[in-house]
């Protein structure tokens, strides 16, 4: 038999005062997931292994410790102390400096040129744009990748610019830029969306039934704590907007747990026709049937 300590949320989770409390035991730490967690017929599929771990690598905790005072007044502005979200390494680009172009990282940017770092990378992230919102509040991230265990050893990146296109407060997505020298991490977070993308393969071929792809995975820090896992279904998919009569933009709601500092985390589905770009947590409601989460808004066409 497995020891006990290997289920659950690890013991900090387990004791955050949160509404949601008695459902905190439907979090599980991602160190020691194992596919044998999941329902039927889910159960027996080991490919959910590398699937959750290689989607896990790529979740990022994001710590924001200075909201910019433009933060509209309804969206958490209020909320004092540093604001904690997830986020997910979306891509990862090796870079040389040429000519014309330098490493645009404050280290390099204030040094001379001769002693500028040659190789680069950029890396990015995707989160809720309730939890970063806008160029002031990017420089004032700190994402911690790897923050898996407790006492383990991080890695942080701080944040470098937003991606302004792929932002928006009113689809609660937003996509920033991190820069770094550590070319053997970007290396192998581009080996990670790879493998994430050929384990989702083999999961979507595998449940061609319509029931059986509406499974939800999502990998988050709730509450700031280390990375966990939770699942469900996904219970609807909502039109937001019709903007001319061919493409919709959605909403998803799941009844996966999620708790603060989930928002921004990726919503996987097997549903999900391409891995590049999932949902993101945006928020939940309470309704008759319980907490339901839900996602930002996304394209309609991104879902099978
Ligand atoms: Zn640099
Ligand atoms: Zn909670």
């Amino acid at each position: 038999m497995r020891p006990a300590m290997n289920k659950g949320p690890d013991r900090d989770l387990a004791r955050k005062k949160c509404g949601k409390r008695n459902q905190h035991n439907q979090f599980f730490k991602l160190r020691t997931f194992s596919h044998e967690l999941l329902p039927n017929p889910y159960k027996k599929n080991k490919n959910f292994d590398k699937l959750v771990q290689a989607l896990g690598k790529l979740v990022v905790k994001i710590e924001l410790t200075k909201k910019s005072r433009d933060r509209p007044r309804e969206v958490y502005s209020n909320a004092r102390g540093s604001f904690n979200s997830s986020g997910q390494i979306i891509f990862s680009k090796l870079m040389r400096s040429t000519r014309s172009r330098h490493c645009p990282c404050s280290d390099c940017k204030n040094t001379s040129k001769r002693r500028r770092e040659k190789e680069y990378a950029i890396i990015s992230i995707k989160t809720a744009a309730h939890a970063i919102f806008n160029e002031e509040e990017v420089k004032n991230a700190t994402c911690t990748l790897n923050f898996d265990v407790i006492g383990a050893r991080d890695l942080k990146l701080k944040g470098y610019k937003l991606d302004e296109e792929r932002t928006s407060m009113e689809f609660d997505t937003s996509t920033f830029y991190c820069i770094t020298h550590d070319l053997e991490l970007a290396k192998s977070l581009i080996g990670t969306i790879y493998q994430l993308k050929r384990s989702h393969e083999k999961v979507f071929k595998r449940y061609p039934k319509k029931q059986d792809k509406n499974f939800v995975i999502v990998v988050s820090h709730p509450h700031g704590c280390v990375k966990h896992v939770s699942f469900g279904r996904l219970k609807s998919k909502s039109s937001v907007k019709d903007l001319d009569g061919r493409r919709t933009l959605i909403r998803l709601s799941y009844d996966a747990i999620t708790c603060p500092a989930s928002s921004g985390a990726p919503i996987y589905t097997i549903s999900q026709r391409k891995i590049w770009y999932l949902p993101s947590h945006s928020s939940y409601v309470t309704r008759a049937e319980g907490n339901i989460s839900e996602s930002n808004v996304v394209w309609e066409s991104m879902q099978d």
